[in-house]
């Protein structure tokens, strides 16, 4: 395991801006892990593919890299195959894999950047499937003992891009493995935008094909235009206040979230005409409005410049706050938009 001294993450992050980590490690196996562990650091940060991580600044502290791999898989119960896998596993090519073994049930969530040990954090989803609907268990080792211990979906706290790994175990904890169970017999989850026109005898494969085509047409790849996804969240508030904006915005789209209502961040940004606005070297996605993306030359102050501005626009127009999805990094730890200085 090689310590590198004041090493640039630009590489390791979709955003690719520049920032430098203070210790970085890259760990393959168990005992790599713990040994890096034990490292001498004011701070630390886990990282995975880097594709929800905004470094805000350069990272005063030791960034491990998590790169365990290995897929076990068990088939011996006759409603579920249950597959073990490491934290290091790229998830797109994990769920690929699986569909090839014949495995459905993760189609929904191709082509979704990172790796497997990041899914659980922010429980990741798409068209219609979250990262909790699979979830068997999250294997996680603990900072401070060192211990393994397994979680079950209950205790990971699922809800919407959130889990316990970003409340009580952050800077806690490791995952380093995730157990996914998919149903047998499998049911196609086609209700989603895009999908339904595929018809309900939709194979596994076809739905897969058709979220690939679509997030592709959709979002930019992170290898043409770095980016990190959605930036903000999809904002929920209450039947009040989407009543009263509603009688202005009669066909806003809109989706119920119990009690609640969740709106539309990228729909919200849209109307505020804010598409191909751009600060420096970032910009408002001239496709997809819910995605900033570097031109080139973007750094970490011109993205954080633009959402800002995207974030007062919207509160002034509609009275709704949006939150940002994407993990801010700041010298000394995570940090947030609304603490992050734009000097
Ligand atoms: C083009 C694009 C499209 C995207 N589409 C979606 C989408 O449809 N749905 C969705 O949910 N997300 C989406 N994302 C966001 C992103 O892909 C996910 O959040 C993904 O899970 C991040 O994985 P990562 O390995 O890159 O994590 P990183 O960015 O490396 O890390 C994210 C967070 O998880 C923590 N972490 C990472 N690994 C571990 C570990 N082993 N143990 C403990 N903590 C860990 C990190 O410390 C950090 O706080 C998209 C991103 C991009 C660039």
């Amino acid at each position: 395991m090689q310590i590198l001294k004041n090493h640039n993450l630009k590489p390791y992050t979709s955003f690719g801006v520049d920032a430098y980590a203070a210790q970085f490690v890259t760990v393959t196996t168990l005992t790599e892990l713990k040994s890096a562990l034990a490292l001498p650091t004011p701070q630390r940060l886990i990282l995975g593919g880097g594709s929800n991580l905004l470094f805000c600044d350069d990272f005063d502290g030791l960034v491990i890299r998590i790169c365990l791999t290995g897929i076990t898989v068990n088939e011996s119960a006759s409603d579920v195959v249950s597959l073990h896998v490491s934290a290091g596993e790229n998830w797109h090519e994990f769920v690929q894999w699986t569909l090839a073994q014949g495995y459905d049930g993760l189609e929904n969530l191709a082509l979704i950047p990172g790796v497997v040990g990041a899914a659980p954090v922010q429980n990741i989803g798409a068209y219609g499937v979250e990262l909790g609907d699979v979830c068997d268990y999250v294997d996680v080792l603990n900072i401070e003992t060192l211990a393994v211990r397994r979680y079950t979906p209950e205790e990971c706290q699922f809800g919407y891009r959130d889990s316990i790994f970003k409340r009580e175990l952050k800077d806690r904890a490791v995952i380093i493995a995730v157990g996914i169970k998919l149903a047998k017999p499998w049911v196609a989850k086609i209700n989603y935008g895009p999908l339904a026109s595929l018809g309900a005898d939709a194979s596994a494969v076809a739905i897969f094909k058709q979220v690939c085509l679509t997030r592709q047409q959709k979002l930019p790849d992170p290898n043409k235009l770095g980016n990190a996804g959605s930036f903000f969240k999809n904002p929920i508030i209450n039947k009040i206040q989407f009543s009263a904006i509603a009688a202005l915005h009669p066909h806003m789209p809109h989706y119920p979230a119990g009690d609640d209502i969740k709106l539309a961040a990228g729909w919200l940004i849209d109307q505020c005409e804010l598409k191909g606005y751009q600060q420096g070297g970032a910009q408002v996605h001239t496709e997809q409005a819910l995605v900033i993306v570097n031109t080139g030359s973007a750094t970490a102050t011109d993205i954080i410049v633009l959402a800002k501005h995207i974030q007062t626009t919207v509160l002034a127009r509609f009275g709704v706050e949006l939150h940002h999805e994407v993990r801010f990094m700041g010298r000394d730890g995570e940090t947030n938009l609304a603490e992050v200085s734009c000097g």
